[in-house]
């Protein structure tokens, strides 16, 4: 077997967190790109798993848990994070770090995450906590609106840059609403109705938030006290966000302020 953990000897690790339509997957592109951080994202190696079945045997101790209505423990959800992040810097040798979206989620993982940089021998920077305030995100997400004839035309009610210029009209003159009273709009682009998708439910945004906050403010607690907290903030415009991510990690990674 290929031993792996040497690809991450000297590696800058850059945690994200955020709530979520906190800004962080637009955050992080960017600073990928820009910086060659790689990102290392847990959902999308988590359904690499489940679905395109990239590792058998992980996947079967999965589901001994999933098909049982057991939360997956620490020790395999570690596992997934392990060997993905090792697969990763095996195929980005020239990166001089990995930014980290989905892990760690709360302060158990943060905790195993600290164990890991020990034996890789990897360098735990600073954690990026975007804070944004759960009114704000909220908003994002229950005023998102697609495009029933393409998903990529997409628009917010809550924001007056982004929100549709018309409203579907009914037979009465009235503007139509949808079941739950919401004025329905129209595309733009091709005069489509605009949808909500369930997801952007208020209900199921509530949940996910309570969710996010029941983990995550330990976890940033925990990352405070720890000395690895850096918090930016995540209400400013996105180029803003952008350039105080840029001013904290250029220093780590080497390099020279741009003034
Ligand atoms: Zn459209």
């Amino acid at each position: 077997m290929t031993d792996f953990s040497k690809n991450l000897k000297n590696k800058l690790l850059f945690p994200f967190v955020a709530p979520p339509n906190g800004g962080k997957g637009t955050q992080t592109q960017i600073l990928s790109e820009r910086y060659h951080l790689p990102t290392f994202d847990m959902g999308s190696t988590f359904r690499a798993i489940m679905k395109e079945g990239k590792d058998p045997e992980l996947k079967a101790e999965l589901e001994s848990y999933m098909n049982n209505g057991k939360l997956v423990p620490i020790k395999t959800v570690v596992k997934v994070f392990q060997k993905g992040l090792e697969a990763l810097a095996a195929d980005h040798s020239e990166a001089k770090g990995f930014i980290l979206d989905g892990f760690p989620r709360n302060q158990e993982q943060a905790d195993a995450l600290l164990e890991l940089c020990q034996h890789w021998e990897a360098e735990l920077s600073k954690a990026i906590y975007l804070n944004v305030s759960l009114d704000i995100v909220k908003a994002r997400a229950t005023g998102r609106r697609f495009c029933s004839e393409n998903a990529r035309h997409v628009y917010n009610v809550n924001d007056e840059c982004l929100a549709p210029k018309q409203q579907k009209i009914s037979p009465d003159g009235s503007i139509a609403t949808d079941q739950q009273g919401r004025a329905i709009g129209l595309c733009d682009i091709d005069q489509a109705e605009l949808i909500v998708r369930t997801d952007d439910e208020p209900q199921t945004v509530e949940k996910r938030l309570a969710e996010y906050q029941k983990e995550t403010n330990p976890l940033i607690e925990h990352l405070q006290e720890k000395g690895y907290l850096a918090e930016i903030n995540g209400e400013q415009a996105p180029e803003k966000v952008t350039l105080a991510i840029e001013s904290l990690i250029q220093p780590i990674l080497g390099l020279s302020t741009a003034s």
